[in-house]
């Protein structure tokens, strides 16, 4: 939509919204999700009820904090319930949800999460946000380099796509090689992947194709599914691969796409604060936070679906707040995007201690790989943290002089020391999710 000859916002007046109307909004839906869940989820009743809480309680925006959180472990012991299989969670009859999906299961039994199509449509309008934001118009053509199967964020992808406008190309089924292929036939110009996917694509476009990845078309690139696209190092690595412009964009299954990167570029995601309330907790005292660049776990609710509620949900992912845009939005900005999960931020050593900083240096030496291994173990008393990493074939660099800067910067990034190996390039596992390098066989 234009404005003032410009048509950067999706939707003009939500983005723009004062904070002072923006907050009265998200007030007003929030105190209307609680007291629906309260009537028709068994599992808010029981929580609410269990701690006391009743929705007549929110009068004013601090009574926020009085609701009680919820855990992705409720969720999980709620689908043990009839109806089958979304159990207490589900608000609506069950004749009415349209979609089903389920999260990935990476940390234990997946859940089961049901839309009605008006929920549908809120979740593809949250991801439109993120989409025209970066600049995607009906003059795209997107590629979707997977298979959607049951998990929801191609899928809300793709239908995002579809309703800006844009030629959504689906790439199921195909490896990667045959993906490639596909794109450049097509000639399509902007496609959506996970970070660590983005580079495995270049590198097979150029070592198995023999085709410079920046010689395909692609002008931008919306990343999501890990936190990479908005670390400075890795944001530079996937925009050089293929000469274009990469966004990232945060979704989880739970609460759909929830923050976004504008075409500023500003070094943060926007939260989308019309559709979500985010809130941001101190780790250890769970007590709220305003303030500018202080880590805090961020805590979601989504206001506009009522299938299944999603209030006061435990992201687990860790923010911080930093100053507004200069894109015009009103929607907060969350300094350098994710940091990583609450589950993988642990103490190493006494240290507060973010895989994510390991990717951020590896990235910086050219002579490495991209692909290594972060395993955090025990040696008597003491953790011990190995990094595997590769050379690059090409690097004619010595390798101790190479590991004796990467020791350095990991050093000076995280205080910590680091036990490196080498081994040959393409040894390592290539996963295409980041989470996967990091292993943690420390009991606990
Ligand atoms: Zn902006």
């Amino acid at each position: 939509m234009k404005i003032n000859g410009t048509d950067i916002y999706w939707n003009p007046i939500l983005e723009t919204l004062p904070p002072i109307k923006l907050r009265a909004l998200q007030f007003k839906k929030f105190k209307r999700m609680v007291e629906w869940a309260y009537e028709n989820s068994r599992l808010y009743r029981r929580r609410y009820d269990e701690e006391g809480f009743k929705p007549e309680e929110l009068q004013r925006w601090e009574d926020i904090y009085k609701v009680p959180i919820i855990q992705k472990e409720d969720f999980r012991n709620a689908q043990i319930r009839e109806p089958w299989p979304y159990g207490e969670s589900l608000s609506v009859p069950l004749e009415d949800v349209a979609r089903f999906h389920q999260t990935t299961g990476a940390t234990g039994q997946p859940v089961y999460m049901p839309d009605t199509w008006a929920d549908w449509e809120v979740r593809t309008e949250c991801w439109a946000y993120a989409l025209w934001a970066a600049g995607f118009r009906n003059t795209d053509r997107v590629f979707i380099p997977f298979g959607y199967n049951v998990y929801m964020g191609s899928w809300s992808g793709h239908y995002a796509c579809e309703k800006l406008g844009c030629e959504v190309v689906p790439g199921g089924i195909l490896n990667t090689e045959e993906r490639l292929l596909k794109m450049k036939e097509l000639r399509v110009n902007a496609f959506m992947a996970t970070p660590t996917y983005v580079l495995k694509m270049a590198d097979v476009c150029r070592n198995k194709l023999n085709i410079d990845p920046r010689e395909m078309g692609i002008d931008k690139i919306l990343c999501s599914g890990e936190p990479g696209a908005s670390v400075p190092t890795t944001k530079k690595l996937l925009e050089d691969a293929w000469n274009a412009r990469v966004f990232d964009f945060v979704a989880a299954t739970e609460v759909g796409g929830w923050a976004y990167e504008c075409a500023h570029q500003p070094g943060g995601l926007h939260a989308n604060e019309a559709f979500f309330l985010t809130e941001l907790m101190d780790i250890d005292t769970g007590d709220p936070i305003e303030e500018l660049h202080m880590p805090g776990k961020v805590v979601i609710t989504t206001l506009d679906r009522f299938g299944h509620p999603c209030i006061r949900f435990d992201s687990k992912d860790v923010g911080m707040w930093d100053k507004p845009c200069g894109c015009g939005r009103s929607f907060r900005i969350l300094k350098g995007g994710v940091h990583g999960r609450v589950d993988h931020i642990t103490k190493v050593k006494g240290v507060l201690f973010s895989p994510i900083a390991v990717d951020e240096v590896v990235r910086t030496i050219p002579e490495l790989a991209d692909d290594y291994e972060l395993i955090v173990t025990k040696e008597g008393p003491i953790d011990e943290l190995i990094l595997k990493v590769e050379m690059q074939p090409e690097a004619t660099a010595d390798q101790e002089a190479v590991k004796s800067k990467l020791s350095r910067e990991l050093r000076l990034r995280t205080t910590l020391h680091f036990e490196i190996e080498f081994h040959p390039f393409g040894t390592l596992e290539r996963p295409h999710i980041q989470v996967h390098r990091f292993k943690d066989l420390r009991a606990h």
